[in-house]
This record gives C-alpha cells, structure tokens and sequence, in this order.
C-alpha cells in the first residue's frame, strides 16, 4: 500500500528549479563555485544559496558544510 505522501513545499519548488525564497528561476541564479565536476554552487539574487546536481539534474539547498566548502576556496583564490 502507498501512503500518500505531501511533499513539503520547499522540496515541490526545487523540483520545479525555483527558489525557495523568492521563487525566481534556479538557472538565472550566479554560479559561485564548484564542490565537485558534477555538483555547483549557485547563490540567487535573495542571497539563498543552492547547489545544482548535474549527474541527477535537481537542486538542492546548500548545507552548511558545502557553503563553507565554497568560502574556503573563494578566499585560497584570492
Ligand atoms: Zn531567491
């Protein structure tokens, strides 16, 4: 038997690749660096950061670990 099962909101926007805060499209969000070949990091205009999976072609909230990944290699490029 299948339970039906209500997809939190936030989990319904990244689906359709909308932010989760201000619900603009994800693609327009500025890349701001790379955890991996296949995994991005984005930051939209609300300043909300997500991380785009390439291989699974979904979005994701940025944990904390994954941001300050991306903080340390902004500040060794610099
Ligand atoms: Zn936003």
């Amino acid at each position: 038997m299948f339970k039906r099962i209500i997809k939190p909101f936030q989990e319904v926007l990244l689906e359709r690749k909308l932010c989760v805060g201000c619900t603009s499209p994800l693609e327009k969000c500025r890349k701001i660096g790379d955890l991996s070949e296949n995994r991005k990091m984005l930051e939209c205009k609300c300043k909300r950061r997500f991380v785009f999976d390439k291989e699974s072609n979904l979005y994701q909230r940025a944990t904390f670990a994954e941001e300050q990944q991306i903080l340390r290699d902004i500040e060794k490029g610099k």
